[in-house]
C-alpha cells in the first residue's frame, strides 16, 4: 500500500507491504527498495466482477509467496535500460 505526500496524489511518501507491515520511506517521492506492485480489476467471469485490487510486497514477501507455487516462475534476464 502507498501513503502519497500530504497535498497530492501522485509522489509516494511511504511504502507499506500489505503483508509483514515493513515500511518504507520514499525519498524526495522516490523509491529507495523494489517491491511487487499489484493492480487487479477483475471481471466478468470472477467473483469480483467490477472490483479493483491492489496490494504492494515487499521483496522477502515476494519470496515467501513464489515459494508455495507449485511450478516455478519464469525468470528472464533484463538489460539494463539506459
Ligand atoms: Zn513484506
Amino acid at each position: 500500500m502507498r501513503e502519497y505526500t500530504e497535498g497530492t496524489r501522485k509522489i509516494i511518501g511511504k511504502m507499506i507491504c500489505n503483508q509483514c507491515g515493513k515500511v518504507w520511506t520514499a525519498e524526495n517521492g522516490k523509491e529507495t527498495e523494489d517491491w511487487l506492485c499489484v493492480d487487479k480489476t477483475w471481471g466478468y467471469f470472477s467473483g469480483k466482477d467490477g472490483e479493483r485490487h491492489s496490494f504492494d510486497l515487499c521483496e522477502e514477501c515476494y519470496d515467501r509467496l513464489i515459494r508455495g507455487f507449485v511450478l516455478p516462475l519464469t525468470v528472464e534476464e533484463q538489460e539494463e535500460l539506459l
